[in-house]
């Protein structure tokens, strides 16, 4: 009985009270806002933008000056951690915001569906269980994220701005960020999904699929905007010949641990991919040639310096490297795929010429690489 609304229209409804009427107003206007949240989170799938999204919706929605969520890493579900786009929270360098999926809290917080306010959830803690962290943020109100009955993050919400003079949250207030939670953590677990299903699970690295598309819409961007946009192909030297030395299971640590080294290289728009077996990818967004090709060289000699050490046994690792750019003068391939087979073209070089080094693509592999007919 969401909308007893006929209430309204009876034909006494003259006598309806003007307080009612503006209530269902309320009513209302709220209900389009949750329609407006639901169209607005559903069409966000990228993890870190759909968490800003929601904590701005939560702070507009509630009045509130500041909002954080924990949520779990979508390749590890051990733990919550408190997400990089909190927003005014005064957080404590010196402590861990992280909540094991085994800390009584978890079960205090997800067993009603409700929310709490910080007093109220020291009373709902068992005896002993030090739960300073979340008090040291002051929240005015947690939330849980339940989704099919689990939870799916914590949120905790900053001061309120007093409405009607009052600081307080109604029961009304309550039913609606709950409301706005349970949809916040559909949008969660459906990122979470689209992360862990474009993730190469050994490395962390993006699968090749993904990074295409995404290397399609940043060529768009970049043909648009008239940015160049480099992509690597990095391939591991005689590989086969290391795994039939030292066994897979070393293999795998060296893939891990190359992947780890690319990782550290790139800024938060590049993408790191693991493009088949031993092969690597990178996509450098606003990268000329000479930064791609210093980003690459700097990778190569980090992985021909790094000490790469599995059960006791110190390895050596060297890689091949093959570098293209989009550019509009130079090179202004519309065709993701074109890109790619410049730079493994480049990469074929590298490998021709001796291994462990980086090679551009030039005007000539950009004149051989031609779209398949
Ligand atoms: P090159 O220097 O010419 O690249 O020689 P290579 O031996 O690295 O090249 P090749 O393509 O002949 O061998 C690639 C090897 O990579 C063969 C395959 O066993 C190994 N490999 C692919 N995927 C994995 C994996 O997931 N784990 C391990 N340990 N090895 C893998
Ligand atoms: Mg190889
Ligand atoms: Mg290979």
């Amino acid at each position: 009985t969401l909308f007893p609304y006929t209430t309204l229209f009876r034909s006494d409804a003259g006598t309806v009270s003007s307080e009612i009427v503006g209530k269902y107003e309320k009513k209302i206007y709220d209900l389009e806002q949750q329609l407006e949240i639901c169209r607005s989170l559903c069409s966000t799938i990228e993890f870190s933008a759909l968490i800003e999204s929601i904590l701005y919706i939560c702070m507009g929605q509630m009045h509130v000056i500041g909002a954080a969520v924990f949520i779990m890493d979508a390749l590890d579900s051990n733990v919550f951690m408190l997400n990089n786009n909190y927003s005014g929270m005064d957080l404590d360098p010196s402590i861990a915001y992280r909540i094991p999926v085994n800390h009584p809290l978890v079960y205090a917080i997800s067993k009603n569906n409700a929310v709490y306010t910080l007093e109220e959830l020291v009373d709902a803690m068992p005896e002993g269980i030090d739960i300073r962290m979340i008090s040291s943020l002051h929240p005015s109100l947690i939330v849980p994220l339940m989704f099919r009955n689990h939870l799916s993050g914590i949120l905790l919400l900053g001061d309120r701005l007093s409405v009607n003079d009052d600081m307080r949250f109604s029961t009304y207030d309550k039913e609606q960020i709950l409301a706005i939670g349970s949809l916040a953590a559909i949008a969660i677990n459906n990122a979470a999904l689209v992360e862990r299903s474009s993730t190469d699970m050994m490395t962390h690295l993006k699968l090749k699929y993904f990074f295409v598309q995404v290397l399609t819409d940043k060529l768009d961007l970049a043909l648009t905007q008239n940015n160049p946009l480099a992509v690597i192909m990095l391939d591991i030297d005689f590989f086969k010949r290391f795994n039939d030395t030292y066994g897979h299971a070393c293999g795998d640590y060296v893939l891990q641990t190359v992947a780890k080294i690319m990782r550290s290289a790139i800024r938060a728009d590049d993408m790191a991919s693991r493009y088949g077996g031993e092969e690597f990818t990178l996509m450098l967004t606003n990268t000329c040639r000479e930064d791609a090709i210093t980003v690459a060289d700097r990778i190569r000699t980090k992985i021909e310096q790094y000490d790469f050490c599995y059960e006791n046994l110190h390895v050596q690792v060297t890689i091949s490297v093959g570098v293209t750019v989009f550019d509009v003068h130079d090179n202004p391939v519309l065709s993701p795929k074109v890109l790619i087979d410049q730079a493994d073209q480049a990469l074929y070089v590298s490998k021709r010429n001796g291994r462990n080094r980086v090679t551009f693509a030039d005007s000539k592999i950009i004149a051989e690489v031609k779209l398949p007919e």
